[in-house]
């Protein structure tokens, strides 16, 4: 596997990021070019490059990132008027960091398909 990514480096406190929660499996910080009026990343603490490079083991963690998707939703006041969660994986799919994360996308109406 290449080097450690920009995401381990949040999560090792390497870099700075406004980090919203954190628990033993994953870490929620706000996005440094946000899309929407709020704009989060949930990045699981174990290195999974993408979905597509995901496996079996990983089950677990990838059921997290949804549940704490919900649980941040809640947390930060916008579970009610809605959210939109996104992967993106790929050079089609608009992948830049090759270290899965979990877009949470809030905080006005999003349109649909997105571009
Ligand atoms: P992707 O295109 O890979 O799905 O999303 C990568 C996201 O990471 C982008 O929305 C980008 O703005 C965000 N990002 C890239 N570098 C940093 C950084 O150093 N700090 C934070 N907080 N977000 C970053």
């Amino acid at each position: 596997m290449s080097d450690k990514t920009i995401f381990q480096m949040i999560a090792d406190r390497e870099i700075p990021a406004d980090i919203v929660y954190e628990d033993d499996l994953c870490l929620c910080f706000r996005d440094i070019n946000p899309q929407a009026p709020i704009h989060l990343l949930i990045v699981p603490k174990k290195r999974i490059i993408r979905i597509a490079e995901a496996e079996a083991c990983d089950q677990n963690t990838l059921g997290h990132l949804l549940l704490t998707a919900q649980k941040v939703a809640q947390q930060e006041g916008f579970a009610d008027s809605g959210f939109r969660t996104v992967i993106n994986n790929g050079a089609d799919g608009g992948e830049e960091v090759p270290h899965l994360h979990l877009h949470i996308l809030a905080g006005r109406k999003l349109t649909w398909p997105p571009g």
